[in-house]
């Protein structure tokens, strides 16, 4: 131990406790989340990452050492079991104790169903689109019935359904859709115990998505939920340490206005390109299409990021090569070899999409950082 150090620590020892000691052991499951925590426990300590940079949360091993701080947590934080079932065990088994955040479930939470299609009927509904932000911000008590009873999901869709009865197709195609989407959830519950391969079913035939949440989990990529869980995490972290509870909130406004101004910087670097068409790897940036109105064509992969069927690459082809598809757009994460295929013959340019921060240092800095490098490698590539 240096000079300073062990002067510094005696210091501390003397002036009435160690602060360090008794700040909370975190734990957070990827990147982009373990960047919020960072922001907010800015000044008093820092999280520990369980599924490392660059790897995709939809396929994950624990290591020993991730393990490891999972056991030593007293804090949890992760978007949930739409994103990983498999950490759900693990934080059973591991962290029985910890207080656990399900950031996903979080009140304030902006929620998108999963999308089963690989074609996204984006550009027919502007002002489906409008009516739906403008709804959602003066419709608190809907918002409030959605989070206090988050098994009546069907009344939910009704009243949806029905406050948007005026607007279109749409709305009923969805309606539809979740309807066959609960028949099949209770299908698959009640089939369950019979399917032990289940997993490699999945991989055989991947028309039958039978182990995704109802909500598509990449809920990180909307910065308006960012900013809603820069909260909920100082919030978390103030009652398992009330000494910093002033530290955790200002960290967390401050985090809130440096997101304020990076969507205001993506709006500008997403202007020139507003409009064209793209097609992406996984279905994983609906919550960036919705936080800024700039829809994707469709998915070469739904979003549990299971490989795509012959029939919805053939769907895919299709819209390249009939639609005037500007870019296809691959991800770090996965296999790079699905692109050339759908792309065959075809004359859009590609770029690559990282919803995770793959390439990033991880910290406080790589959540702004991501976001904004999707703008811009959208903004590339079209
Ligand atoms: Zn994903």
């Amino acid at each position: 131990m240096s000079r300073k150090l062990l002067i510094l620590s005696l210091t501390t020892a003397l002036s009435g406790g160690l602060a360090s000691a008794e700040v909370p052991q975190v734990a957070v499951d990827i990147a982009p989340v373990h960047s919020l925590v960072t922001r907010v426990m800015d000044g008093v300590g820092a999280p520990n990452l369980v599924i490392q940079v660059g790897a995709s949360p939809h396929e994950y091993n624990l290591r020993p050492s991730e393990a490891q701080a999972l056991q030593d947590a007293n804090l949890v934080f992760w978007i949930g079991s739409d994103l990983t079932p498999w950490l759900a065990d693990a934080i059973q088994t591991l962290a029985p104790n910890a207080s656990t955040t399900a950031l996903l479930e979080s009140e304030g939470t902006i929620e998108l169903e999963f999308r089963e299609s690989a074609l996204f009927e984006a550009h027919a509904h502007d002002d489906h689109d409008e009516d739906k932000h403008a709804d959602h911000d003066d419709n608190d008590d809907h918002d409030e019935d959605k989070h206090a009873d988050h098994d009546d999901h069907d009344d939910h869709d009704e009243d949806k359904h029905a406050d948007h009865d005026d607007h279109d197709d749409h709305d009923e195609d969805k309606h539809a859709d979740h309807d066959d989407h609960d028949d099949h959830d209770k299908d698959k519950h009640a089939d369950h115990d019979d399917h032990d391969d289940h997993d490699e079913d999945k991989h055989a035939d991947h028309d039958d998505h039978d182990d995704h949440g109802a909500h598509d989990p990449h809920a990180w990529l909307s910065p308006q939920n960012a900013k809603t869980w820069l909260n909920v995490i100082a919030s978390k972290l103030s009652a398992a340490d009330p000494k910093n509870a002033g530290i955790y909130f200002s960290n967390a406004a401050a985090g809130q206005t440096e997101i304020d101004a990076l969507i205001a910087e993506v709006n500008v670097t997403l202007e020139p390109v507003r409009g064209m068409n793209f097609i992406v790897f996984h279905d994983a940036y609906q919550y960036f299409e919705n936080d800024f109105d700039f829809p994707a064509s469709g998915a070469i992969s739904i979003a549990d990021a299971s490989d795509p069927s012959p029939a919805r690459i053939q769907e895919i082809q299709g819209r390249i090569s009939n639609e005037g598809i500007d870019c296809v757009l691959a991800e770090p994460q996965f296999n790079p070899g699905l692109v050339a295929t759908v792309m065959d013959g075809s004359e859009a340019k590609t770029g690559i999409l990282d919803p995770l921060g793959a390439g990033l240092q991880p910290g406080a800095k790589l959540y702004p950082e991501l976001i904004r490098n999707l703008s811009k490698a959208l903004t590339n590539c079209l």
